[in-house]
């Protein structure tokens, strides 16, 4: 749900979120009559001609007395819908309860039962088709801002220096290794932490973190962040093993033999889809993930401190409209010192797949936006690099398999657009390595693993997978969701105990509401 702060509306302060105003004004809460006329709180965000040239976080976060307004709006239902729908099962009443009442660090450290990631969930979540869009204030208006009170708590107790750990359970000796760093193993090692395991995860990559590093650039997930987050899991006593690709340092059957007693495979799907037209391979046309991860990964984002080698050009085109493809251009647009970068998609603004306030944040910076249109040939100079385009136009006609209107060529409505960087965002694929080097694990026709839903199961005795490698490109939400089933299911596999769901016995829905 997208709002602006409006000309009258107070900043804060500074970044940094602050302590409540005072315990007095925090005991005594308004009447719900009060609370019901508090509008939603704008998110202080930066300004956008800045903004486009470099790569700050565009939104500044609420202080501590916007987070109270904003927590104040919760009307506390009987039944709250909002938590239904978080995949990670977060009280949600009960931290905005203890925001309500001034408590940041309570609530932060009740969000933390459930969530060992709340400061990039509340910054990258599609809040909007989750919690906040079953918020009975979502009927007639707008929800309460649960993302951005969820990133504010997490914030405020980094920045006081109070992150506690939860208490663990005695050791059990039995040790899981976790294969790949993203959401989805990050939970998994941290669930298995607290649960008495030895959690090792084994990452290809030289950083921990999968796409909320390499892919998600510094101005909407800072790198500090997702650093801040993965120290905490470290404290916890997850250990990490970089620069390790599982299938060719080691395979599963080798984990297993050298003393491991389950698996979990959270790989991801970070294989690029290209388009398989003419002159794919010419200079300058980058997959997102490549683009992305020169930018972010490989640090080119921070021009000249790392001399990432990396190509920049003024006439940009992105093709694809998810958030892929937002980022990709918002990142090329900052490296490109002002230059033109267009989003080139095949339906119409009302079918991009990408986050409302990606699309609205790229609005303001300055992207182009071509609707129904697509290339069908890329075209090069003597040396080798692109120069433009061949275009068509397309209009949408019956909902295909997805649910989305088909987009069909116009006959005779070919163009030409010059571009001298072309950057393809048609998704992803599932990585075959594992696949390959994992005899008996069963597979779906596009290569993606084959689990039990709740469990989160594989075909193969003792392994579980979940995340993108599952379900195709998803989120980072559904990915730590998997990961939260499949610590429940190894810890039962490894014990014989049963754990249920917290949430699951009534735990939240049993307060009562005030109104
Ligand atoms: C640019 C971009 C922007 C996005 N923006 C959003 C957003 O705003 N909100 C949102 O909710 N979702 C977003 N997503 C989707 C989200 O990031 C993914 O759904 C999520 O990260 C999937 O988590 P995962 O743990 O399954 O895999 P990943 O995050 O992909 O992590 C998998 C990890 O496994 C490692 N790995 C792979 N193979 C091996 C191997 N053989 N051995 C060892 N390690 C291996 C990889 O290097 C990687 O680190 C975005 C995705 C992209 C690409």
């Amino acid at each position: 749900m997208s709002d602006k702060q409006h000309p009258g509306a107070k900043a804060p302060t500074a970044t940094t979120p602050r302590k409540p105003d005072g315990a007095a004004e925090a005991g005594e809460l308004p009447s719900m009559r009060e609370r019901r006329k508090i509008p939603r709180q704008p998110m202080p965000e930066q300004d956008p001609t800045a903004r486009r040239s470099n790569f700050n976080e565009v939104p500044y976060g609420y202080d501590g007395q916007t987070a109270r307004l904003e927590a104040l709006r919760c009307i506390e239902c009987k039944s709250p819908k909002c938590v239904d729908m978080c995949p990670v099962e977060i009280d949600i009443p009960g931290f905005l309860k203890l925001i309500m009442r001034g408590d940041f660090l309570g609530a932060a450290q009740k969000v933390r039962e459930t969530n060992a990631l709340p400061a990039i969930c509340g910054r990258v979540c599609p809040q909007e088709e989750q919690c906040e869009q079953t918020c009975i204030l979502a009927k007639r208006g707008q929800p309460v801002a649960v993302g951005r009170l969820e990133r504010f708590v997490a914030d405020w107790e980094r920045g006081h220096g109070e992150i506690s750990l939860p208490e663990k359970r005695p050791p059990t000796g039995k040790r899981v290794g976790i294969v790949g760093s993203g959401p989805a193993g990050l939970t998994v090692a941290g669930d298995l932490t607290v649960l008495g395991h030895e959690a090792m995860v084994f990452e290809a990559l030289h950083e921990i973190g999968g796409v909320l590093v390499y892919g998600i650039p510094e101005f909407r997930l800072p790198k500090e962040i997702v650093g801040a987050e993965v120290a905490y899991l470290q404290k916890l006593g997850v250990r990490f093993e970089n620069n390790f690709v599982v299938g060719r340092t080691a395979t599963i059957d080798e984990l297993f033999a050298e003393g491991h007693d389950a698996i979990f495979i959270g790989t991801g799907a970070g294989a690029p889809m290209m388009t398989g037209l003419p002159g794919e391979n010419l200079c300058g046309v980058y997959s997102a993930n490549e683009y992305l991860t020169r930018v972010n990964l490989m640090h080119a984002w921070e021009f000249p401190k790392y001399d990432t080698p990396m190509v920049r050009r003024k006439n940009v085109a992105v093709l694809g409209g998810g958030n892929t493809a937002m980022d990709a251009a918002r990142a090329s647009l900052r490296l490109s010192d002002g230059g033109n970068v267009r989003i080139v998609y095949r339906r119409s603004r009302q079918e991009m797949p990408a986050r409302d306030e990606e699309i609205e944040h790229g609005e303001e910076e300055g992207i182009e936006f071509h609707f129904l249109t697509t290339p069908t040939k890329f075209i090069g100079d003597e040396n080798g690099w692109i120069k433009g385009m061949e275009c068509i136009r397309m209009e949408l006609g019956e909902p295909d398999e997805s649910g989305r209107r088909r987009p069909l060529p116009i006959d005779g409505s070919e163009f030409h657009m010059p571009v001298d960087i072309v950057i393809i965002a048609f998704g992803t694929n599932a990585n075959p390595i594992i696949r390959q080097t994992t005899p008996g694990l069963k597979c779906n026709e596009w290569g993606y693993i084959e689990t039990d839903p709740e469990t989160c199961a594989t075909s193969r005795e003792g392994v579980y997978a979940g995340g993108d490698i599952v379900t195709g490109a998803a989120t980072v939400i559904a990915a730590m969701g998997a990961g939260k089933r499949a610590a429940r299911a190894i810890h039962e596999y490894l014990t014989g105990e049963k754990l249920t769901p917290p949430g699951g016995e009534d735990e939240v829905n049993g307060e009562e509401a005030e109104e």
